[in-house]
Parts: C-alpha cells; sequence; structure tokens
C-alpha cells in the first residue's frame, strides 16, 4: 500500500488515513491538495481557492481528519452551501476516514432534526451541515456542546451567492474562537475576502489558476481541414493516435447519430450519447464507456456534462465549440486526476476565427499539426507491427498450425499471406492526404496575421465579455448563462456535475450510498436548504 501513495506519505498522515487514501484510488495528490495540506498540518488558518473539481474536499479532508484526536465529540465541522454537497462532502470524508473510525453526520433542512443531533449525540466526530440547518439547531441550544476544533468553510463562494453571508457570521458566533479555520472557494469575490478576514486567524493563502489545473496534462493540437475532409480526418486521426477511450464532440444529436453509426460501420466500438436518449439508455452508454466496452462516444455538450470517466485518454472536437467555455469544458473530460491527455481538434477555414478566439481566451498553447497521410499511417502501422512480431511469444497451437500448413505451401508463402491478414486488420483508410493544401493554409495564417494586426485586440471580447480576464471562462453568470453551467461542472480532478449527478450516480456509486445509509439515513437530492 505505501507505494500506492507515497506522494501522500510526505504530509506525515497517520497509516488508517493512508489507507483510506489508497482505498479511494488517489495516487497524486491535486495541486490544491500539495499546497495546501502542508500548512494545514502545521496547524495554520488558511483559504484555499482552486476551481470546481480539483480535490479541494480531500485537500481540508485528510489533514482534519488526521487531527481527530477524541472520538466522543465532534471534533470537525464542514459548512456547505447546499445539501447535494453536504452529502457529498460527508461521502468523501465517511471513504476517507473510515479506516481511521470516523463518523459523519450531515445536517441539513428537510429531514428530521430530532434524527440529526441524536446521530450526533451518539458520537460522531464530524458534521457536515448547511447554514440554514445549522444555525437552527445552534439557536434552539439543541447543539449546546458543539466546539469543533477544526471549522471548514466550503464553497463559500457560493454560499454568498446563496444569501448565506449573514447566517455564516451567525454561526461563527456560537464557535469557540480556538479553532483552526479553513475556507475553501472558486472564486474570492469581495464579501467573501471580508467574510474571511473576520473568521480567519492570520491565513495563509493558497490559490491554484486555472492553467496549472487544467492545462499541464492536456496536449491541446488542432488540425486544419477543409468541411468536406471531417469523417476522413476524424477517421484518419482515430487510427494515428490509437485512443484507448475517446469522446468524440459533435453539436448536434444527428450528427452524434450519424457519427456514430458510421463508425460502427467501420468496425470501431462507438455509440452516440444526446440529449434526447431515454435516461436508461444513456445510463447503459456510459456504464459500457466507464467499463471499456466502448471505445468510443460520440456525444453532444449537453449530454457530456459532468461525466466523469478518468481514462479518457482523446477528446476530439469533431466540430470546434460555439465558445471558449464549452471547449474548456470538452477538453476537461480528458487528463483527469492527473492522468496525460489529449485534446485534438478540427477546425476549418471559416471557423478559423473561433479557434482564435478560443486561444485567446483558454490561454493555452493549442498547437497546428498536420493530419497524417495514408503513408505515414502505414508505416507506423508496420512499425508497430514488426515490434509486435518480434515480440510474440510462440505458442503450441501455432506450431502445430505451422506443421499443418508447411504440408501445402513453403514458409515464404505462409508468412506473406499471414502479414497480408495482419495488415488487412490495421484497415488503415481513406485518402492520401487530408487537410489544407500548404497554399490555403499560408493564405489562411497571413490572412489571420493582417486581421490581428488591423484589429489590435483580436476576436477576444466579440461575444465573450470583458477581455482581460484570465479566468473569463469561469466566470459567472445568470441562471441560465454558461457561467451557471461551468460552475456545475468544469473540468479537473473528477468534477461532480453538481446538475445531473443524481441521474449518473443510480448506479454506480452505490458503495458510498450504502455506505452513507449505515449511519446517516437516507440520501436526498439536490435542493438547497431552505
Ligand atoms: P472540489 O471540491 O474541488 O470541487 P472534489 O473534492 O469534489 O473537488 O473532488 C473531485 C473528485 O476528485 C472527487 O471524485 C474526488 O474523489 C477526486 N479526487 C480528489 N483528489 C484526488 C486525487 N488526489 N487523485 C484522484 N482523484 C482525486
Ligand atoms: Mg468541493
Amino acid at each position: 500500500m505505501s507505494e500506492i501513495v507515497e506522494d501522500f506519505e510526505r504530509f506525515g498522515f497517520k497509516a488508517q488515513i493512508l489507507r483510506g487514501v489508497a482505498e479511494a484510488g488517489f495516487t497524486i495528490p491535486s495541486p490544491i491538495q500539495s499546497e495546501a495540506i502542508p500548512h494545514i498540518m502545521a496547524g495554520r488558518d488558511l483559504i484555499g481557492q482552486a476551481q470546481t473539481g480539483t480535490g479541494k474536499t480531500a485537500a481540508f479532508g485528510l489533514p482534519a481528519l488526521d487531527k481527530i484526536e477524541r472520538h466522543d465529540r465532534v471534533e470537525i465541522l464542514v459548512i456547505t452551501p447546499t445539501r447535494e454537497l453536504a452529502t457529498q462532502v460527508s461521502d468523501e470524508l465517511f471513504k476517507l476516514g473510515r479506516f481511521a473510525g470516523v463518523r459523519t453526520v450531515t445536517v441539513y433542512g428537510g429531514q428530521s432534526s430530532f434524527r440529526q443531533v441524536d446521530l450526533i449525540s451518539r458520537g460522531a466526530q464530524v458534521v457536515v451541515a448547511t447554514p440554514g440547518r445549522l444555525l437552527d439547531l445552534l439557536n434552539s441550544g439543541r447543539l449546546k456542546d458543539l466546539a469543533p476544533r477544526i471549522v471548514i468553510l466550503d464553497e463559500a463562494d457560493e454560499m454568498l451567492d446563496m444569501g448565506f453571508l449573514d447566517d455564516i457570521k451567525e454561526i461563527f458566533k456560537f464557535l469557540s474562537p480556538e479553532r483552526q479555520t479553513l475556507m475553501f472557494s472558486a472564486t474570492m469575490p469581495a464579501p467573501i475576502r471580508d467574510l474571511a478576514n473576520r473568521i480567519l486567524r492570520d491565513p495563509v493563502s493558497v490559490k491554484v489558476t486555472a492553467e496549472e489545473t487544467t492545462n499541464k496534462d492536456i496536449e491541446q493540437r488542432y488540425f486544419v481541414i477543409e468541411e468536406y475532409e471531417r469523417d476522413d480526418a476524424i477517421l484518419r486521426l482515430i487510427d494515428a493516435e490509437e485512443p484507448s477511450r475517446s469522446i468524440v464532440f459533435v453539436r448536434t444529436k444527428k450528427e452524434a447519430d450519424r457519427l456514430s453509426t458510421m463508425l460502427i460501420a467501420r468496425g470501431y466500438s462507438a455509440k452516440g450519447l444526446h440529449g434526447d436518449m431515454e435516461q436508461k439508455s444513456r445510463e447503459e452508454t456510459i456504464k459500457g464507456f466507464k467499463s471499456g466496452q466502448l471505445e468510443i462516444l460520440v456525444a453532444t455538450d449537453v449530454a457530456a456534462r459532468g461525466l466523469d470517466v478518468k481514462d479518457v485518454s482523446h477528446v476530439f472536437n469533431y466540430h470546434i465549440p460555439f465558445d471558449p467555455e464549452s471547449y474548456v469544458h470538452r477538453i476537461g473530460r480528458t487528463g483527469r486526476a492527473g492522468r496525460k491527455g489529449a485534446a485534438v481538434t478540427l477546425v476549418t477555414p471559416l471557423e478559423f476565427k473561433e479557434l482564435q478566439r478560443i486561444k485567446k481566451n483558454v490561454g493555452a498553447e493549442i498547437k497546428r499539426e498536420t493530419v497524417p497521410t495514408l503513408g505515414d499511417l502505414k508505416k507506423a502501422q508496420s512499425a508497430k507491427l514488426i515490434n509486435s512480431i518480434l515480440h510474440a511469444r510462440i505458442n503450441d497451437e501455432a506450431n502445430a498450425l505451422l506443421a499443418h500448413l508447411e504440408e501445402q505451401i513453403d514458409s515464404r508463402q505462409i508468412s506473406l499471406k499471414l502479414l497480408s491478414l495482419l495488415v488487412e486488420k490495421q484497415g488503415a483508410q481513406g485518402p492520401d492526404n487530408i487537410g489544407l493544401s500548404a497554399q490555403r493554409l499560408e493564405k489562411l495564417l497571413n490572412d489571420q496575421k493582417r486581421h490581428q494586426g488591423s484589429k489590435g485586440g483580436g476576436f477576444g471580447r466579440k461575444n465573450f465579455g470583458g477581455g482581460g480576464r484570465s479566468h473569463g471562462r469561469f466566470s459567472k453568470g445568470g441562471d441560465h448563462g454558461f457561467g451557471d453551467r461551468s460552475r456545475l461542472d468544469r473540468g479537473g480532478y473528477g468534477d461532480q456535475g453538481r446538475s445531473d449527478r443524481a441521474g449518473d450516480r443510480g448506479g454506480y456509486n452505490t458503495r458510498s450510498d450504502r455506505d452513507h445509509g449505515n449511519f446517516g439515513g437516507k440520501k436526498p437530492r439536490g435542493g438547497r436548504d431552505r
């Protein structure tokens, strides 16, 4: 076990906590974890800022759990804005702390408070609560003895959005000043800073920027092609890249159906995923993809929202997405949990402007490459074939077959026939050259340079709000804007896709459902505290 969680050992956690880490499958600490945990272990108050899905729960959860000393009282209080988040955090802390015998109770509105208080009094070390219910219990004196040594305010900016700031201030009046306080948030608007000044003591600030979390592990490339070449290009790139598991993003459900049918006809194991599918077949498709039965998912943006599959090696953009935020969201399906990923985008001359806009807003490098020719692909495939033949093990059946064949034809004939069979199976196909001719490409690049020169600012701000926001893609909007959506499921460490998670969860998270049921009672979904 110690080998697996080597990178977590340096924090100095107890063995039982490391076991929880290993069982959770974490191997490498996320950036926010690397930076925040040592300070928390050292006893400092802390403000942690990182996007959703970057592992903030374990960033505060692991050191907090590690610090539990007494088992007969509440030592850790986590305050989260919604009951769904409370449940998620509680599940995660239960998972990480189970070998240390940690018991967690979730406290939120809409459920019997007597039961919650009763569970706490029967001995829980961790309480995860939403502000409204917690304040009710404190005001009515039913949580008289609550004196946690560590208090965590999770998703503080969301608390602000939901109007909980006054409640939070009230809550802290009940808490002992002898405490370590941690505050986590994706963004840090002024009221949150003010709040931090009130409730934290000489805090360390730890901030992990979007670049560090999303781009480092995702290699981003684009290919300029003609409109009519899309299918050939996507096939060629799939063949050349050999993704273990990939998502091809398309713009419409019709396209998802057409492209998946085309891929299946060519022998790939693919399926479409779009919003018009029944929940059941959607779940089955996702399950097939997660289990490795399906190699390629052809998905629309909406359908893939919140999708958290660990080993997606490639994201293909069959069309360039409509806006930078979709782009970031799409490519965030790969390179998850510290793994490497590749994002491959097809771009036509007409879409070239869109690409510049995305490049500008994303901030990361998106490299231009050329689609491998049929000849290149065949060469690469031959090299691999030769390699695998050289390294193949000879088995008894082969011996018997060869003896049989040699009675009929000579060895050279046999070899040639076998190789032909193998080559055919590799199935390189399509036209030799795919992509813009050198001439057209040069003109396109020159036009773009000129255009940029005359416009100064480029394309950046036309449709995408203010310029100069390095994290603009994660801005918060109104109820229906992208800001809202991207809050729900921005990329990173297996984000939880708050909005449609209930659907995804059904079949796959039974363990934590069960775990939770053991102690916390029935798990409600969604909704806010009051
Ligand atoms: P945040 O609070 O920043 O939105 P979470 O704490 O909910 O993110 O973590 C998102 C997901 O990433 C969870 O499923 C969590 O179990 C997983 N995770 C957290 N840390 C790691 C890690 N070091 N390695 C792999 N997965 C991790
Ligand atoms: Mg969180």
